[in-house]
C-alpha cells in the first residue's frame, strides 16, 4: 500500500512517500481504510530524531480517522464494517496496576500509533477496537482527524485538571494552535470568558470567530500579564491554558489571579525556565501538567463530537504525496488549527 514512512531521521526530505506491506489485523483489532490524518508538532520531532525512541521504519501520522474495512472476530464492542470512525492514538494494556486501578492514562505499557506504532499516513491502519470512536455522518473524515488529540488534550487540561467553571476567566495561549483552538471551543462550551494569544491579527480573527472573548498579538503587546490584568479589572485570570513552554512562563504567572490555576500541556518554545518562588508562595496557585489522558475522558470528548458541539479545524488539506510540505507549512506557523493529509 502507498504510506509515508521514515527509515532514517532528517529533514522533510528524510519523509518517503512509497510502498509498505499492508497490516494485517491481529485479534482485537479492527482495520480502516484511511480518510485523514492529522499532523501534530510532534511529527516534527519524530521525523528530526529528536526524543524518537521508536523502531525504524515507521508509517508516521498519530491523528486518524477513516472507514472501518475489517474486523477480528475477538474484537469487543458493535463496530461493523463500513462503520466511520477516528481512533484514539494512545493503545492501553488493560493489565497492569495503573489499568487495574482504573487509571489507564497512566498505564505503563502504552503505546501510541504514528510513534511506537505505525500511523495514518497510509491507505490502511490497524488499531484496537476499542480505540476506534464513531464519527457524526456529516463529518468529513478531515474534519475527524483533526479531532483527537488536539481535542482530548484541550479537554483534559481545561476540564480533568483545570476544573473549568462557567465563571473562570480563562488565558488560552497560541489560539492559532491545535490545541489552542480546541481550547476556545471548550472554554466557551463551559461559559466561561476567553482571552487568547497569537502572533499575526489574521490568527485573532479567527480565534474571534471561535468564540474567543478578547484577544492579544503578543508581537505588539508582549507583556501580556499587563494585558490581561487590564482586562480583568486588575485580577488575573482563574486559569491558564499553555502548549508555549519557556518563552510564556513568567507572563503565565503573573497573568493568574491568587489560587489560580495553570495547565502545560507542550513546550514548543523551550523546556527550561527560572522561576521567583515568592509568587508561588505568596498568591498560592496551583501549577499542573497534562500528562496521560485516559479512554473516559476520550470518551466524554468523542460525546461532545457527537452532538455536534465540538468542531475539527482544519487549516488547509494535503495530498499522501504532500506531507513533507505539510510539515514545512508547520515548521512556518503559518496556519490556524489542524494539517491534514488525505489519503
Ligand atoms: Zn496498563
Amino acid at each position: 500500500m502507498k504510506a509515508v514512512y521514515i527509515d532514517q531521521h532528517g529533514g522533510p526530505e528524510a519523509l518517503t512517500h512509497g510502498e509498505r506491506p499492508e497490516p494485517e489485523v491481529a485479534p482485537g483489532e479492527v482495520m480502516l481504510r484511511v480518510g485523514g490524518s492529522a499532523l501534530n508538532h510532534l511529527d516534527l520531532s519524530l521525523r528530526a530524531g529528536t526524543g524518537y525512541r521508536g523502531g525504524l521504519p515507521r508509517i508516521l501520522g498519530c491523528d486518524i480517522a477513516g472507514e472501518v474495512v475489517n474486523i477480528s472476530p475477538e474484537a469487543p464492542g458493535d463496530l461493523k464494517v463500513g462503520d466511520r470512525v477516528l481512533l484514539d492514538n494512545r493503545t492501553k494494556c488493560g493489565a497492569c496496576p495503573s489499568c487495574l486501578q482504573g487509571l489507564d492514562q497512566y498505564c505503563a505499557n502504552q503505546k501510541r500509533l504514528g510513534v511506537d506504532l505505525d500511523g495514518g499516513h497510509a491507505e490502511y491502519v490497524t488499531a484496537p477496537a476499542i480505540n476506534a470512536h464513531r464519527i457524526p455522518d456529516s463529518m468529513s473524515f478531515t474534519e475527524a482527524a483533526a479531532l483527537p488529540i488536539a481535542a482530548h488534550t484541550a479537554w483534559h487540561c481545561l476540564v480533568t485538571q483545570g476544573q473549568i467553571r462557567p465563571w473562570d476567566d480563562v488565558l488560552i495561549q497560541a489560539a492559532g494552535s491545535g490545541v489552542g483552538s480546541m481550547g476556545i471551543q471548550i472554554a466557551k462550551m463551559f461559559g466561561a470568558r476567553v482571552i487568547t494569544t497569537a502572533g499575526s491579527d489574521w490568527k485573532l480573527e479567527k480565534a474571534r470567530a471561535l468564540g474567543a472573548d478578547e484577544v492579544i498579538n503578543y508581537r505588539e503587546t508582549p507583556d501580556i500579564s499587563r494585558r490581561v490584568k487590564e482586562l480583568t479589572d486588575g485580577r488575573g485570570v482563574d486559569l491558564v491554558f499553555d502548549v508555549v513552554g519557556a518563552d510564556v512562563w513568567e507572563e503565565n504567572l503573573l497573568s493568574l489571579k491568587p489560587g489560580g490555576r495553570l495547565v502545560i500541556t507542550g513546550v514548543t518554545s523551550g523546556a527550561r525556565a527560572s522561576m521567583d518562588l515568592s509568587i508561588l508562595q505568596g498568591r498560592p496557585l496551583q501549577l499542573m501538567g497534562s500528562g496521560g489522558r485516559s479512554r473516559r475522558t476520550f470518551a466524554d470528548m468523542m460525546k461532545m463530537v457527537n452532538q455536534g458541539s465540538l468542531h475539527g479545524i482544519v487549516d488547509r488539506v494535503f495530498p499522501l504525496a504532500g506531507v513533507a510540505e505539510a510539515h514545512r507549512v508547520m515548521e512556518s506557523r503559518e496556519f490556524f488549527g489542524k494539517l491534514v493529509i488525505e489519503s
